[in-house]
């Protein structure tokens, strides 16, 4: 019986502070995936798989994957992952899925891409997925973070994409980066939750508030801050989309409270 798992060799590795990481991988041609899903990667652990849900950052057109991840003291996955080198091997299961995916959601006018921490995953591979940006006149890409140094990819959103030989007239004129810290002072501050709420991000992107007739929303978050938005979104009408039937929004956990 052929095993569960490819097996993928680390290609590259990024540490982007003391709790945040990314690293790429080869990514076996069989593989297919759509933009926005998540895979379970792991190690073998004691002669075992150990393997944990991760949103692929890549995109789906890239002969590479890439992810990013968060170091858990003590998690059983990533206090080993956190010392990848390149050469080592990842382990892949066969089967991407997830529900942040364009078919989940009606034809809308704009996208909203909210997301904290590593939340931002999926939606790195939205970002860089030119048919998202011909279905969409504007992508509103927001990451809330506790500090500064949490905003992983930040020069690759405003200094890479734009430059980008095949999407970058696309990014330049329909992709909005809001970042936002709580904890320290940067240009945007406070809880994404609160500044939807009080219309803060809407005057500060000169957007309309948020409405069902044309906006679409995808959520990767906190377990907390999924509960909030989604409140928030119900309560102005939005609805969720499933692949039976799509609808206004979306969401994905980005972890699971233990
Ligand atoms: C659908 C889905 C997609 C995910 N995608 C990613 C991803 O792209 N990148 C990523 O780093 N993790 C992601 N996760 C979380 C991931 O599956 C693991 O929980 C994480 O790698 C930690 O593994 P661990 O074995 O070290 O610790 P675990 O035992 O899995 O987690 C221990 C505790 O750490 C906290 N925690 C775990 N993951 C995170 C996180 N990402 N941010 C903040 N706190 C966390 C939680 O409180 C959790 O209870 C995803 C989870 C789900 C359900």
């Amino acid at each position: 019986m052929s095993s569960p798992y490819i097996s993928e060799t680390v290609l590259s590795v990024h540490h982007w502070n003391d709790t945040l990481f990314s690293f790429k991988t080869t990514r076996d041609p069989g593989l297919r995936f759509k933009t926005g899903q998540f895979v379970m990667i792991g190690l073998t652990v004691n002669g075992k798989p150990l393997m944990r849900a991760y949103s692929i950052v890549s995109a789906p057109y890239e002969d590479h994957l890439e992810f990013y991840s968060i170091k858990v003291q003590n998690g059983p996955l990533t206090s080993r992952l956190q010392h990848l080198q390149v050469g080592d091997t990842l382990l892949v299961s066969r089967k991407p899925t997830g529900s942040l995916i364009m078919d989940n959601l009606k034809p809308g006018k704009r996208l909203y891409l909210l997301s904290t921490g590593t939340g931002l995953a999926p939606f790195m591979s939205v970002i860089r997925d030119p048919e998202f940006y011909a279905a969409f006149d504007k992508i509103i890409l927001t990451h809330g973070v506790r500090i500064v140094s949490e905003l992983g990819y930040h020069a690759t959103i405003t200094q890479e994409l734009p430059n980008n030989e095949f999407f970058g007239e696309e990014v330049r004129q329909q992709l909005i980066y809001y970042p936002t810290v709580t904890r320290e002072s940067f240009a945007h501050q406070g809880r994404l939750t609160d500044l939807i709420d009080n219309g803060q991000l809407f005057r500060d992107i000169d957007l309309p508030t948020l409405d069902p007739r044309e906006d679409r929303v995808m959520i990767c978050g906190s377990p907390s801050m999924l509960k909030d938005l989604v409140q928030i979104l119900e309560q102005r009408g939005f609805s969720e989309g499933t692949s039976n039937a799509p609808g206004d929004y979306v969401i994905e956990r980005a972890f699971v409270e233990k």
